[in-house]
């Protein structure tokens, strides 16, 4: 999916992988998409404000590049200030060998070495984490989890991995952030692969964790049941072979379109696959795509995510949307 996500869906997306989220003044209208196109969006970069106090700047800009410079402001206290849903001025032009890596998720990103004619503001979001960048100013530990967190959720709900996201010096020869040290002051430098593994270690957790709140007391009472209705049960056999079938056939051509349309309702639910394609019953090539992005999610990579259900993912589907699987 590569359609912006909404100022509504951002604020759910963050809030869903435990962010602590505020809404800046106007942040909701405030975009550069008068000047240029926002989207489709393919990436994710990671900056540093190389300056302190930097929210209100960053939202207003200065002269010579207006605001917004980013979609997200980022305190040393993890706080993260909503500055803009729309195009911002935070990458600038990117390199098309490095956009491309983001773009394809490639498993290393190389250094920006061609020319710079990507419109990085049309097709990334931005993160800008309040740090001097000087080096020694550090990143503390609560900050560093709340950009994994940050990069994590946009990730969950566009399907992507951690390849989707990439440091603004991993775009462009004109840059050094994010740079400085993680945890302490004599912590390791920020380095853009752990910071990958460290969103893909969050990807591959179940779903985003709720905020934490305080467990409730059980309730003694009622341990009558309402009659619920029976758990719908998906046959992995059967979706394995309308997976590897129906692409092929005529347009809307079903093999198991009961087992077939749960998983797409499942999809649909996840956000992964549209509504009209959500129940023709067929595993076709869109539902395909949807299930690899499901698999993606999961932290699955390469041929462990071509789109053929599995059973560990389709049982992480089936728990989440309601459906049981027989395998
Ligand atoms: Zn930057």
């Amino acid at each position: 999916m590569a359609t912006p996500m909404t100022a509504s869906q951002f604020v759910k997306a963050l809030e869903d992988e435990g962010v602590d989220v505020r809404e800046y003044r106007s942040w909701r209208t405030h975009n550069r998409n008068h000047k240029g196109a926002w989207g489709p969006v393919h990436g994710i970069v990671i900056h540093h404000t190389a300056g302190s106090n930097s929210l209100a700047l960053c939202y207003d800009g200065m002269i010579g590049l207006p605001g917004p410079l980013c979609h997200t402001h980022l305190a040393k206290s993890g706080v993260a200030s909503m500055l803009s849903a729309g195009r911002a001025n935070h990458a600038g032009t990117f390199a098309q060998n490095a956009f491309n890596a983001m773009l394809n998720e490639a498993s290393s990103h190389p250094r920006p070495s061609s020319s710079e004619s990507v419109d990085g503001n049309r097709h990334t979001y931005g993160v800008e984490i309040e740090n001097l960048g000087n080096g020694r100013d550090f990143y503390p530990q609560k900050q560093y989890d709340a950009a994994v967190r940050w990069a994590a959720a946009i990730c969950r709900v566009h399907g992507w991995s951690a390849d989707s996201v990439i440091g603004h010096k991993e775009g462009t020869t004109r840059k050094i952030d994010p740079k400085g040290p993680v945890g302490s002051a004599d912590g390791p430098d920020f380095d853009m692969n752990q910071f990958r593994r460290d969103v893909d270690a969050r990807l591959a957790k179940d779903e985003a964790p709720k905020p934490t709140t305080p467990s409730k007391p059980t309730t003694p009472t009622k341990p009558a049941k309402p009659a619920t209705p029976a758990t719908p049960t998906v046959d992995l056999s059967n979706l394995v072979a309308a997976a590897r079938r129906d692409p092929d056939l005529k347009q809307g051509g079903t093999t198991h379109p009961a087992d077939v349309k749960i998983v797409e309702a499942a999809l649909k639910a996840e956000g992964l696959l549209g509504a009209s394609y959500a129940k023709d019953g067929s595993f076709g090539s869109l539902t395909r795509a949807a299930y690899s992005a499901w698999q993606r999610r999961c932290g699955y990579s390469g041929s462990a995510a071509d789109g053929i259900p599995g059973k560990a993912s389709l049982e992480r589907l089936g728990a989440k949307r309601g459906f049981k699987v027989k395998a």
